[in-house]
C-alpha cells in the first residue's frame, strides 16, 4: 500500500504506518478512530478523470487507486457500488427545488449501502489471513442489520467465515439475510451498543477481525465510494447539497472523506455541504452540533426509532461524522418517525426508489432542511437512498392505505372504483 501515506488520529493527531496499527490510535482506548492519508500525486498517477472514463469496471473497484488495499489483492465478486444516480424532477418540483437526484442504493448486492464498507472488510481480513499460518480469519460485526447482512453476503461470496452479532430486535428481513448467506448469527438480548460492544470483547478473545464501524478505520474508506460516484455521475460538476441519514455516523464521515480527497486531488473545484439527518429519537448528532459540543464529550442517549438503520445511543463514528457537517458548513435535521414513514411513499412515488425507513429518512430531512430556509432553489441536491425498501416492510406498510380486496366480479370493481353502470 505505497499509495497510504499514513493513518493519523482524529484525537491526538499521531500518524502511524498502516503496518503499525490495526484499527485505534494505541493512546484512547477503543476511541482512537483512524484517518486513512494518501500519497495523492502517487493516486492521481494511476488514475485520473480520464482513465476513468475508458475504464468499464463499474464496482466501487475502479477506484482501487484511492482504496486503502494491496494492489494484488484479490477482489470479492460481488458487483457493489456504481448504484444509478436518478434525475429526479417531479420530486424536485414538489420541493420548491430546480435539480435533485436520488442515488438508489438499495442497488447493491445485499440492497443496502453497507456492502460498500463490507467488501473492504472482507479484502482486508484476507489479507490478513495470508500473513498466518491457517491462511483464514473469521470476520466479525455488530450490526442493526444491513452491516451483517452486507457482511454476510460478501463473505458467502468467498466462503469467507464470519460471525455477526445484532440486536434481537432487527428487521426479520435482515436476520433472514445473515441466515440464509451463511452466517454464525448471535441475536444480542439488548441494543446496538451492546451488541457492538460484545461483538468487540468477541474480537478482541478469539482474534477475529474487527469490521466494526468507528473502530476499523477502513469502513469509511469503503464508504466514501458514493461520494466518488456522484460526483463522477455528475461529470465531476459537485453537487452544492448531499443529503444522508446517519446512525453511527460512518455514511457520513465517508461521503465527507470521499469528496475531501477529490478535492485535495483537484478533481472537484468546491466542497459540496453535507446535510445530516437524524430521527428525532435517536439524535446524538444533531444534539451535539447544535449545542457545538466536541465528539469525545458527547454521552449517550437511548435511542428510539422506526428506522432501525440509523438508531445508536452514542454513535460510533462520531468524531467523524462532527467534522463532515463541520467542515463543509453543512447541517444537521431531525425528523419524526411520522415524517420518516410518509417519507417512504412519497419518495417511492416522486421518483420510483422504494427505500427503507433509513433511506427515506434522507428526504424527509431535505424536507425539513428546506423549511429551515438552509437550501436555495437554485442548488443541485443529492439525496442518498442508503437501503431497500423491501428491507422492512412492516414499516412500508404502515405508510401506505389498505388495497381494495374485491369479488371475482367486474360489478364489485366498478363498486371499488365508483364507476357507474
Ligand atoms: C447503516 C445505515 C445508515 C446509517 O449509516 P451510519 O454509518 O450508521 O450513520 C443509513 N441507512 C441505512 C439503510 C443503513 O443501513
Ligand atoms: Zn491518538
Amino acid at each position: 500500500m505505497d499509495h497510504v501515506k499514513s493513518l493519523k488520529c482524529l484525537i491526538c493527531g499521531a500518524e502511524y504506518r498502516a503496518d503499525e496499527v490495526e484499527y485505534v490510535c494505541p493512546h484512547h482506548g477503543d476511541e482512537g478512530i483512524l484517518d486513512v492519508q494518501y500519497d495523492y500525486d502517487l493516486v492521481c498517477s494511476r488514475m485520473s478523470p480520464e482513465s476513468l472514463a475508458q475504464d468499464h469496471n463499474y464496482t466501487i473497484w475502479r477506484y482501487k487507486p484511492l482504496l486503502p488495499i494491496e494492489p494484488e489483492s484479490p477482489l470479492p465478486p460481488l458487483t457493489v457500488g456504481w448504484t444509478p444516480l436518478y434525475r429526479a424532477d417531479r420530486l424536485a418540483a414538489g420541493l420548491g427545488l430546480k435539480h435533485v437526484w436520488v442515488k438508489d442504493d438499495g442497488r447493491n448486492p445485499s440492497a443496502s449501502f453497507k456492502d460498500r464498507a463490507s467488501s473492504i472488510a472482507v479484502v482486508k481480513a484476507q489479507e490478513k489471513g495470508a500473513g498466518l499460518a491457517g491462511g483464514k480469519v473469521v470476520i466479525t460485526t455488530s450490526s442493526t442489520g444491513n452491516a451483517g447482512a452486507a457482511l454476510s453476503a460478501i463473505c458467502a461470496s468467498v466462503g469467507q467465515p464470519n460471525v455477526v452479532f445484532v440486536p434481537q430486535t432487527a428487521p426479520p428481513a435482515k436476520v433472514a439475510q445473515l441466515l440464509v448467506y451463511g452466517s454464525t448469527v448471535m441475536l444480542v438480548r439488548g441494543t446496538y451498543d451492546e451488541a457492538f460492544a460484545l461483538c468487540a470483547q468477541a474480537a478482541k478473545e478469539f482474534g477475529w477481525y474487527n469490521r466494526n464501524t468507528g473502530y476499523n478505520p477502513y469502513m469509511s474508506e469503503g464508504k466514501k465510494t458514493a461520494a466518488l460516484e456522484i460526483c463522477e455521475q455528475l461529470g465531476w460538476d459537485a453537487p452544492d447539497w448531499i443529503v444522508v441519514s446517519v446512525g453511527d455516523g460512518c455514511i457520513i464521515g465517508g461521503i465527507y472523506k470521499g469528496l475531501f480527497d477529490l478535492y485535495s486531488m483537484g478533481w472537484i473545484k468546491k466542497m459540496p455541504k453535507i446535510l445530516g439527518v437524524q430521527a428525532a429519537g435517536s439524535a446524538a448528532m444533531y444534539d451535539a452540533w447544535v449545542a457545538g459540543v466536541d465528539a469525545m464529550d458527547m454521552k449517550p442517549i437511548e435511542a428510539q426509532t422506526v428506522a432501525d438503520s440509523i438508531s445508536a445511543d452514542l454513535p460510533a463514528d462520531r468524531i467523524k461524522a462532527l467534522r463532515a457537517v463541520r467542515a463543509t458548513n453543512g447541517a444537521y435535521v431531525k425528523v419524526t418517525d411520522e415524517e420518516i414513514i410518509a417519507a417512504i411513499p412519497t419518495l417511492a412515488r416522486g421518483c420510483g426508489v422504494f427505500a427503507e425507513p433509513a433511506g427515506a429518512a434522507a428526504y424527509a430531512g431535505l424536507v425539513q432542511g428546506i423549511k429551515e430556509g438552509r437550501i436555495d432553489p437554485d442548488e443541485r441536491v443529492v439525496i442518498l437512498s442508503t437501503g431497500n425498501g423491501l428491507k422492512d416492510i412492516a414499516s412500508a406498510r404502515k405508510s401506505v392505505s389498505e388495497p381494495y380486496v374485491v369479488d371475482k366480479d367486474l360489478a364489485d370493481v366498478k363498486r371499488k372504483l365508483k364507476i357507474a353502470d
